[in-house]
């Protein structure tokens, strides 16, 4: 807020986050901490500093809706199981930078470990270390698992509506932004855990939907197969992450579009764990197997106007921090136009995680602006390059 300075941006396009096709040229002018202007052409007095890439293209910050800080993607996270939690935290700051710094201004983590990323957060409030904007979860809210406990410090065990009407409110307590529960089970899990079988009953849901809401929390529930994708929607969950199996009932994926309930689909995590060296072989398999339900689920998404954030699940094997725009790309390849792929990755994942304030360049907004260097709406893997400019909230720092 103490920073009034005025910068105004220019390039070769501009893509404002709203799904809208591309301005030729584009400008945005910021003052402060937030975009005043946005447009083709911008006139701004002559000594006011500019920014200029005449084959570049600004888009608001990106945002990524799916995101553990915590860990690095290695092929087996357990290797990490044991670390300190100091080294733990240093890590935490560089995948966070390095985020940051590939043009991804805010990330929701959806599973930290032992509330780390709380403390990451009040760091960078405190002007220590730079991260994006965190929107954060802390533990993942699961009935009791093989799944759940194999990853030391991020899960809440919880059985029952008490216990978990508890566990969400622990998490409320340590300052999420949102509540991250399991509908069912995971792909990194020992082998006798099935993605497609539901875990949580639907009164165990609407128990920790109830809860969270009444606190001003959102509900992000990991699902892969449609029984517990059912019973999470209509337990009134805001996200469905993953939502692998979707494709199964058209009519759960008409309910999502009828509530604006968001998917995130993670496209990257399964590819990577499908494809990885050293993944363990029972999690691989698992990988591998739901491959084709993932496409079918995406295709009949984008066909039934189920709004998609997205979200890559970074973390998982070989899906690295800083590497988040891969999933734009995979997108792409399934039929959603580029336009559409930067407006999931803006101004559609700002409304999936309830944030009025970012994912689109509009006047009022804070500014969250990247310079990408070429066209993303004609080659999507523009994304991939290292930006020009990063702005966060007005200041720039790539
Ligand atoms: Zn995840």
């Amino acid at each position: 807020m103490s920073n009034t300075r005025t910068v105004l941006i220019t390039a070769g396009a501009l893509i404002d986050g709203t799904g809208a096709g591309p301005q030729q040229p584009g400008a945005v002018l910021i003052e402060g901490d937030r975009i005043v202007c946005v447009g083709r052409t911008i006139d701004a007095a002559g000594d006011v500093p500019r920014v200029e890439v005449p084959t570049g293209t600004i888009t608001p910050g990106l945002i990524d809706c799916h995101v553990h800080l915590s860990d690095a993607g290695l092929a087996d996270a357990s290797a990490q199981d044991r670390d300190p939690s100091g080294l733990r935290v240093l890590r935490m700051a560089e995948h966070a930078r390095r985020t940051l710094l590939a043009g991804f201004t805010t990330v929701r983590d959806v599973g930290g470990r032992a509330h780390l990323e709380f403390a990451l957060r009040r760091a960078a409030q405190e002007g220590l270390i730079r991260t994006p904007r965190l929107v954060l979860a802390g533990k993942i809210v699961s009935m009791t698992t093989a799944g759940a406990s194999s990853w030391a410090g991020m899960y809440r065990q919880a059985d029952g509506v008490r216990e978990v009407v508890k566990a969400v409110r622990e998490q409320a307590a340590a300052g999420a932004d949102v509540i991250k529960i399991m509908a069912t089970g995971a792909v990194l899990a020992p082998g006798h855990e099935r993605p497609t079988s539901a875990q949580f009953t639907s009164e165990e849901l609407r128990a920790a939907v109830e809860t969270a809401h009444a606190l001003g929390l959102r509900v992000a529930a990991h699902a892969h197969g449609i029984v517990g994708i059912a019973r999470a929607v209509e337990a009134g969950v805001d996200t469905i992450e993953h939502g692998t199996h979707l494709h199964e009932d058209p009519g759960v994926a008409r309910e999502m579009a009828a509530r604006g309930v968001f998917l995130v689909p993670t496209l990257k995590a399964l590819a990577r764990i499908a494809d990885g060296p050293g993944v363990p072989e029972d999690m691989r398999a698992k990988a591998h197997e739901r491959q084709s339900d993932r496409d079918r689920t995406f295709r009949m998404a984008l066909e039934l106007g189920v709004p998609i954030a997205m979200g890559t699940d970074a973390a998982t094997p070989f899906n690295r921090h800083g590497e988040n725009a891969e999933e734009l790309e995979l997108m792409v390849s399934l039929g959603m136009s580029p336009v559409a792929a930067i407006a999931a990755s803006s101004g559609m994942g700002a409304r999936a995680i309830a944030r009025d304030d970012v994912g689109i360049l509009a006047p009022g907004k804070l500014a969250d602006i990247v310079v990408w260097r070429g066209m993303p709406h004609e080659d999507i893997r523009a994304l991939q390059r290292a930006p020009r400019g990063v702005f966060l909230g007005g200041e720039q720092v790539v």
